[in-house]
């Protein structure tokens, strides 16, 4: 059933029972941009739409007003005149030239007493006007929720931003002087290219938050090529810091579907979280598994560990500790990312280790 199709059958119903009743409705018109009834307004009769668009606003500031939604031709409004008799709670103005059926309230209260079908079709169309209401204002909240993320989740971005900057300046400095050597100049260059990349990813995921967008297309690759590339992008970064990278297994030799430019983003997070807290330096131990269904991962660091009751928190949204600029969304981005993958995400608490973080990535998509 369409939305609007209680609504018509309301209204038709609404028109045979005054044609049965012999009861003349008042059919009034209206040109575009003329107000129906303001807000106050004695709430006399409810109107159907024979033919017209007509948009309900209401003052949500004492000079601000707010356009609520639109009717068009066969729906109907102003019933909550009859169902409670108090002044219109809001303002219906014509956004067409528009004909109405005018009925008043004494003329729908006598039908519907006549009228078990009239009434019935009267509560259906309500609630489902009710329901549509509901939905749109849940949209609303989403989106005013959605919107304060982006303002809190464009700091971490722009805190993020530091890390390649700093590492194409390094690469820019080495590049520039004069007794870099044509491998050293190469290779700089191949650093900031690399870096402007992962600078142009940041700021699309900046940008699909930003839309709303929660479609992210997985590919198979490589795990083994791939993961080769993220130490290669990583290494210059993380030996500024002092702090190195050991991966302890073979890395799985297997193809899956992956987004590789966001799971670059678990990576990095996890690698980027681990030098913080070993600020003078340390290692990352990396380690795999191949089962038949997922590839397990493993991120360990020689730093202090999780703080004693923390770990049941560090993927909840803006949960940061013992980082000044933290911003507690890595973590939960990383979460984010993980699960798109069909994988989980967990921290292990080893007594006597540093942090360790554990993911999983299937072999194949869930719908496969
Ligand atoms: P942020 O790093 O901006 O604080 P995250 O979501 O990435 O946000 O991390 C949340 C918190 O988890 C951090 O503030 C820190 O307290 C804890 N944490 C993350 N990684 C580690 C780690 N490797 N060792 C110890 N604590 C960690």
């Amino acid at each position: 059933m369409s939305a609007a199709e209680p609504r018509a059958t309301f209204v038709s119903i609404l028109e045979s029972e005054l044609r049965q009743q012999q009861v003349g409705p008042g059919i009034r018109e209206y040109k575009a941009g003329e107000v129906i009834f303001e807000e106050g307004d004695p709430g006399d009769g409810l109107y159907a739409i024979l033919d017209g668009l007509v948009r309900i606003s209401a003052f949500v500031s004492q000079s601000n007003k707010h356009a609520l939604r639109e009717f068009a031709t066969g729906d109907f409004f102003g019933e909550m005149a009859i169902i409670n008799n108090a002044p219109r709670s809001a303002s219906a103005t014509a956004m067409r030239d528009s004909r109405l059926m005018f009925v008043s309230r004494g003329q729908v209260v006598d039908l519907m007493e006549r009228s078990p079908p009239l009434v019935f079709a009267l509560l259906h169309a309500f609630s489902h006007r009710m329901r549509e209401t509901n939905s749109h204002f849940v949209q609303e909240m989403i989106e005013a929720e959605r919107l304060s993320l982006m303002g809190r989740f464009a700091r971490s971005i722009v805190h993020d931003l530091k890390n390649p900057l700093s590492v194409i300046a390094l690469a820019a400095d080495a590049a520039a002087s004069g007794r870099a050597s044509p491998e050293l100049r190469a290779q700089a260059k191949k650093r900031i290219h690399q870096q402007v990349q992962r600078l142009t990813h940041m700021l699309n995921e900046l940008l699909r938050v930003s839309e709303g967008s929660t479609q992210h297309a997985l590919e198979p690759v490589n795990f083994a090529a791939y993961f080769a590339e993220v130490i290669d992008q990583t290494r210059d970064e993380l030996e500024n810091k002092k702090v190195t990278v050991e991966v302890q297994t073979s890395v799985p030799d297997v193809v899956l579907p992956l987004n590789t430019r966001r799971l670059d983003h678990v990576f990095f997070n996890l690698f980027n979280n681990a030098a913080d807290f070993m600020p003078d330096g340390g290692r990352i131990m990396v380690r795999f598994q191949q089962t038949p269904a997922e590839i397990h991962a493993e991120v360990e660091d020689t730093g202090p560990g999780f703080k004693p009751g923390i770990v049941q928190k560090l993927f909840t949204p803006f949960f940061t500790d013992g980082k000044p600029s933290g911003t507690g969304l890595g973590l939960s981005i990383c979460k984010n990312i993980v699960e798109d993958h069909g994988g989980r995400i967990w921290p292990r608490e080893v007594a006597g280790c540093g942090g360790v973080f554990c993911f999983t990535l299937p072999l194949k998509t869930a719908a496969a």
